[in-house]
Formats: structure tokens, C-alpha cells, sequence
């Protein structure tokens, strides 16, 4: 079998690692010129640590990663209540640098197997094969896994939102930023978490219904402002932000014939909940059981329950952590009450844990 991969992300690559083990013939078309440089950092939830141990990667991203079993949330700087993260081998969620998660996914396959600077132009398939266009040149593989994020999707299958989200990475390491933290405002909520040689990752999302700043006006004195001056020593010593309109994806768009799109391609989620790159890793993990699966399309359906709950809770969420008076103070109370229990979310592996 020979198996097209287009884009090398996080799910690209993990698919590439799992059919590097399997000895399957495929290659990676990515269209930038290297690895993501991305400055960014990303949560590991433990729902997907089965795919880094399946991976033999696990020791090798513990070591780039702060782990962390809770989550406290605060209504703006008061402390609510702590949600525990962990799956129920006590595996907590792992805190690494985007571009140390894809060099160390990266490092599973071989150089020759990537192309970079190759754009994937058009992709058509027949049932028992697909051509893809890439720079020019027409190439057929048995299969394409189309793994090129959400840009991938047609605009009758994305919902523009009316979130913008920024990133930083910041260098400061006050106490309270050695833990991870969900600070919960009116129109916006702030997550931090920290990451290895005392630094502090974080994403600010906002209404922007709420917070009228248009996206090319977004600076640090912004974020200081809209966060009522509370965080200026994270703010303050940041790198230049990352900020981006959010989008996220109507339903599950699994492909047709030989045509397979996983990760952000076939499901782009709101980051309320921060499981899109989770569920890119479970999607390539999935693959590799089902690759050789005439219907390839029918395996994926299972996932969509579980995909479609988190599409909804992490809309839900977007929903709950933004609330202004008196509402707020309804959700502190049920919050102080009632400690949410994520274990259906962390305990699952490809499909809805019942
Ligand atoms: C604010 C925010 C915070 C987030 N935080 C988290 C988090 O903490 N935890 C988490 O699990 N998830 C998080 N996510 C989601 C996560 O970042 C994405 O789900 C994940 O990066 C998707 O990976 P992917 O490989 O499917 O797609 P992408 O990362 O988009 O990769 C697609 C690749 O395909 C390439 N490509 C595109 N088009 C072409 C083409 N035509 N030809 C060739 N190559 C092409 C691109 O260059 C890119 O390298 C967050 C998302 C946002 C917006």
C-alpha cells in the first residue's frame, strides 16, 4: 500500500510515525519549508498519553513537558474551585512548547519521507485510488490521508465565531503561575500553565462582541487592560503575542473513496476545551488500526459521538467562563458545589466513555 500524507502538523506527523513503525510506504507533503516554528505551547490532556506511549515517545516528551493533575479556576482573581485533569491511571496533562511536540514527533521519520515546500493543489479519488496534484505534478497513492487543518475545509463547513484568541509564552515565574490556572472573567477567560525553564505559557480568549478591539490592534497593554491590570508581570514579560479570528467546524468531514482527513480537517473545535491536537494524535492512532479497512469511512463514524460532545461542551464552555453579573455568581456557587467530574473526557480513547 501506498499512502499520501498532506501536512505535516501534529496529526500529519503522528500518522507518518505510526506507518514508519508499520513499515507502510507514505510520504508527507507539507507546504511550508520546515517544522513549524510556532512559539506557541499546547496542553497534552491525558486522553491521548495512549498514543505517546504507543508512539515510544512518552519519556522523550515528558522531558520537554511540566505535568500538572489539576486545574484551578478562579472568577477573576478569587479561587472558585480545583477540576481534576487526570484519567484514571493518574495520568495528568502535560505542558510542552509546540515546536518541541512536532521535532520530537518529527524525529520518528525519516528526512526523505517529508517534502517540504510542497503544495497540495487538488486531490481526486476513484475507489481504489487517488491522484493528488502537488507543485505541479501529479502523483497516485492507494490512500490520502488529508491531515491539512482547518484551512482544508470547505466555507460551508466552518463557523467563524466571535472569539479571537492570543497566545504568548511569557518569562516570568511568580508562584502562582507554576500551576495551571483558568481565570474566568466577564467576555473573556485566561488560561496559563507552566512549561519547563520557568516559563509561563497562556491564551487569552475574548468575546469580541464583548471586548471591541479589532485583531491587528491586539498588544500586550491591550491584554493588560481588558484583564483589569491583574496580570502585568505575565503580560509584561512576554514575546510578541499570536492572535487569531477562531473558527470551528459544523460537523465531522471524514472524506469520500480514498480519502481520509483526520485532526482539524475533519473536526475543527473551539480551544474551550483544549483537545484539538488531543484529537488529532487519537485520530492518526485510529488510523493506524483501521488502515487496512476497505471502509475506512465507517470506522471513523464511531468517533463522531465522542467529537460531537466535544464540539458541544467546548461551545458550552466558550459559554460558561465568559459569564458577567449575575450569572456569574450563580455558576461560582454551582462551581463550589458541584466539582465538575471530567473522568468521561480523560478516560476516553476513541470513542464516548459511557
Ligand atoms: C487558541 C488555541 C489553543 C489551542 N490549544 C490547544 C491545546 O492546549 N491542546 C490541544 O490539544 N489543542 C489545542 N488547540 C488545537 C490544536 O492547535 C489543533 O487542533 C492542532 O494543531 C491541529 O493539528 P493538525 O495537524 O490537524 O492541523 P494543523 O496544525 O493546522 O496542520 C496542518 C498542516 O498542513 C499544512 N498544509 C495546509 N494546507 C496545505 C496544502 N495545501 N499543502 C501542503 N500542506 C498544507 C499546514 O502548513 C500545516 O503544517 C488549540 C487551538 C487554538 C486555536
Amino acid at each position: 500500500m501506498k499512502v499520501i500524507i498532506g501536512g505535516a502538523g501534529i496529526t500529519g506527523l503522528a500518522v507518518g510515525a505510526y506507518l514508519e513503525k508499520k513499515e507502510i510506504d507514505y510520504k508527507i507533503f507539507e507546504r511550508s519549508d520546515n517544522i513549524s516554528n510556532s512559539t506557541t505551547a499546547i496542553q497534552l490532556a491525558s486522553n491521548c498519553r495512549f498514543v505517546l506511549r504507543e508512539l515510544n515517545l512518552l519519556d522523550d516528551i515528558k522531558q520537554l513537558s511540566i505535568e500538572q493533575s489539576s486545574l484551578n479556576v478562579y472568577s477573576e482573581d478569587r479561587h472558585i474551585t480545583n477540576i481534576s485533569v487526570t484519567n484514571s491511571s493518574k495520568e495528568g496533562t502535560l505542558f510542552i512548547r509546540r515546536k518541541d511536540l512536532l521535532s520530537t514527533i518529527a524525529s520518528l521519520i525519516p528526512t526523505d519521507k517529508i517534502s517540504y515546500s510542497s503544495t497540495i493543489e487538488n486531490i481526486s479519488s476513484t475507489e481504489h485510488s487517488v491522484d493528488v496534484g502537488i507543485n505541479n505534478k501529479q502523483l497516485r497513492s492507494d490512500l490520502f490521508v488529508g491531515s491539512l487543518g482547518q484551512q482544508s475545509l470547505a466555507p460551508s463547513d466552518l463557523t467563524k465565531t466571535n472569539t479571537i484568541a492570543c497566545w504568548g509564552i511569557s518569562n516570568t515565574n511568580e508562584s502562582i503561575f507554576q500551576e495551571f490556572n483558568n481565570f474566568l472573567f466577564s467576555g473573556l477567560n485566561l488560561v496559563t500553565y507552566p512549561l519547563t525553564y520557568d516559563q509561563t505559557a497562556f491564551t487569552l480568549v475574548f468575546d469580541s462582541t464583548k471586548h471591541q478591539v479589532p485583531i491587528n490592534e491586539i498588544t500586550l497593554e491591550v491584554l493588560n487592560l481588558i484583564t483589569k491590570n491583574k496580570f502585568i508581570s505575565l503580560f509584561d514579560s512576554s514575546a510578541p503575542l499570536i492572535t487569531k479570528h477562531i473558527y470551528t467546524s459544523k460537523k465531522n468531514t471524514w472524506g469520500s473513496k480514498r480519502i481520509i482527513n483526520i485532526g482539524d480537517a475533519a473536526h475543527t473545535l473551539t480551544p474551550h476545551l483544549a483537545q484539538g491536537g488531543a484529537q488529532g494524535l487519537i485520530d492518526a492512532a485510529f488510523l493506524n488500526l483501521n488502515i487496512n479497512n476497505e471502509n475506512i469511512h465507517d470506522c471513523f463514524y464511531k468517533r463522531n459521538q465522542l467529537l460531537n460532545t466535544l464540539r458541544s461542551e467546548a461551545n458550552a464552555n466558550k459559554f460558561r467562563y465568559q459569564l458577567g453579573q449575575p450569572f456569574k455568581l450563580l455558576r461560582n456557587i454551582y462551581l463550589k458545589l458541584h466539582n465538575p467530574n471530567y473522568s468521561w473526557l480523560f478516560d476516553s480513547k476513541y470513542e464516548l466513555k459511557h
